[in-house]
């Protein structure tokens, strides 16, 4: 009964990224559309490595230069939205269901927490700056649950280097 869920939850957003490819031109090509399948069945926020890492299992002719690229067309056609850590990009499927991001500064794993209906920070802000908002994307950073239940559950990583620099 949730596989069944889930599968339909999955297939509904590929078929809605893959109708948002046509409308904004861009050609449904092979590895276009087995990215924008990937990308809809996974709620990791996986970086381009772990993006290609997967794609080459179904697509082993896929380069890493591909799935950059094509990583790219689909960020530009707003098929998919990029999540920018500073350290490393990362790529969510969910575009057209409004959400927020967590971001764990310990552990680095993302959640997405739904955005309650009406939210609506860019009026806000035209509202009391005149400031026009092209993209929104809402990102918390903070420390997620198995993180913050303490040390022993995941050491912070100046405890695991002993917290200490050895002078030479
Ligand atoms: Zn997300």
């Amino acid at each position: 009964m949730n596989q069944t869920t889930h599968e339909n939850t999955t297939q509904g957003r590929a078929g809605r990224m893959i109708e948002c490819m046509r409308r904004s031109g861009l050609r449904v090509t092979p590895q276009r559309e087995a990215i924008v399948r990937l990308l809809a069945d996974d709620s990791s926020h996986p970086s381009a490595e772990s993006v290609h890492a997967r794609a080459a299992l179904e697509l082993p002719w896929m380069s890493k230069a591909t799935v950059y690229n094509t990583l790219n067309s689909l960020i530009q056609a707003g098929v998919i939205q990029e999540l920018d850590l500073g350290h490393e990009r990362r790529f969510d499927g969910r575009t057209d269901e409004p959400h927020a991001h967590l971001v764990c500064r310990v552990c680095g794993r993302i959640e997405d927490v739904d955005l309650p209906e009406g939210f609506d920070i860019a009026g806000l802000a035209d509202a009391g700056t005149g400031f026009r908002a092209e993209h929104v994307q809402v990102k918390l950073t903070g420390t997620c649950r198995a993180c913050a239940a303490g040390p022993e559950a995941s050491p912070s990583p100046c405890r695991r280097a002993g917290g200490h620099i050895q002078p030479r």
